[in-house]
């Protein structure tokens, strides 16, 4: 219980990391974001706005090819009445539609799509785009992830956060095009095993404002990430698979031999007194309450970053994260972490930096 519990309150500080260049490891691609195309530049134009707009053709023309191929056969048009819209279209689209809508919809949200005749033309004026519509719904199909609108998980953050502005007056927050851009691609390059995974539900943005960046929680019977600050480029990646890596840890590693092994590995022991301990109101008594007993204890340990020395926890998602991105330094800088999730968590994977091109073809 302690290690759910401390999974659910788990606050997310992603570390800056250096990035050192060496030839042993794919380098990070710039940032997916910005869909980057090659511009001519020409003097006579706005080479800025004409690059933007070549660059959203692009995008959209990928999310279109992606949504063409995974729901390559619409099936039989259906009519639903969801959240007073009165839709018709493809039953699995109104179904994942629904999912991103949520069961408490931003009333702002459904202001916008009053006069959509179906979930697609629902999803583009909520969003603001087609691109925006078409990628929430593969990365909900696809991924069995939603990236949703609702102010469900907003609510449940409120209620942690309730004395924090941000938190007050605000309904929620709607995932803009750029951030599904680099969810959709970020989740492309996921490994076999972080993929589907059972329980992990929802993806949702909640407003920036509070120290958190993004946080693993559990919502019901299931889990869902909530995110409070805009999904950029190379941060989203990062914390997406740090909190993925939560997950993956807290479902399926964390009472096997794997965690055992990444406790030794890490040097990471319990204090048997720590409840006593936890109790002192000192800055020692509240760093006991928040590692829930586990701090480290080899002085040889090595961390991929300075917010791995948190806890084993945070350890594991920020080292596993270094793993997924491709850190060029990680395996010189903590070789038996590398091994482990190369071997243990990972075998088979190939570390493959998210795509960042809109041009590419989809991985999977
Ligand atoms: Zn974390």
């Amino acid at each position: 219980m302690a290690l759910r519990r401390l999974c659910v309150i788990v606050l997310i500080l992603i570390s800056t990391v250096s990035f050192a260049r060496t030839p042993a490891r794919p380098a990070l691609p710039e940032a997916p974001a910005e869909c980057q195309i090659n511009a001519v530049p020409d003097p006579l134009l706005d080479t800025v706005a004409l690059r933007k707009v070549l660059n959203e053709e692009v995008c959209l023309q990928e999310a279109r090819n992606l949504h063409a191929k995974y729901f390559p056969n619409p099936g039989p048009s259906v009519t639903r009445t969801i959240a007073g819209l009165h839709l018709h279209g493809d039953a699995e689209v109104l179904r994942l539609g629904t999912s991103i809508l949520g069961t408490l919809p931003l009333p702002s949200a459904l202001a916008r799509a009053q006069h959509c005749p179906d979930m697609i033309c629902t999803l583009t004026m909520i969003f603001g785009s087609e691109e925006g519509a078409l990628r929430a719904l593969v990365i909900a199909k696809r991924e069995g992830i939603v990236p949703t609108i609702s102010q469900r998980v907003f609510n449940l953050l409120k209620q942690d956060f309730a004395s924090v502005s941000a938190f007050t007056g605000a309904e929620g927050v709607i995932w803009t095009t750029s951030e599904l851009r680099v969810m959709e691609h970020a989740f492309r390059a996921l490994p076999p095993s972080m993929r589907r995974m059972p329980r992990m539900q929802t993806i949702a943005r909640v407003p920036a404002g509070t120290s958190m960046g993004a946080r693993w929680m559990k919502d019901g019977n299931d889990f869902t990430v909530a995110v409070a600050q805009p999904l950029a480029a190379e941060w989203g990646s990062r914390t997406l698979l740090h909190e993925l890596s939560h997950h993956l840890q807290g479902i399926s590693i964390s009472s096997g031999p794997k965690w055992t092994r990444f406790k030794e590995l890490s040097g990471w022991e319990r204090d048997p007194d720590w409840e006593r301990k936890a109790q002192q109101n000192t800055p020692l008594g509240l760093a006991f309450r928040q590692s829930f007993g586990w701090n480290a204890r080899k002085t040889d340990a090595c961390f991929p970053s300075e917010y791995a020395k948190k806890n084993v926890w945070e350890d594991y998602a920020d080292s596993a994260t270094e793993y997924l991105m491709g850190t060029p330094d990680f395996a010189f800088k903590c070789p038996s972490k590398f091994r482990y999730f190369r071997d243990h968590v990972f075998p088979g994977f190939v570390v493959k930096p998210p795509v960042m091109d809109c041009n590419s073809d989809d991985a999977n």
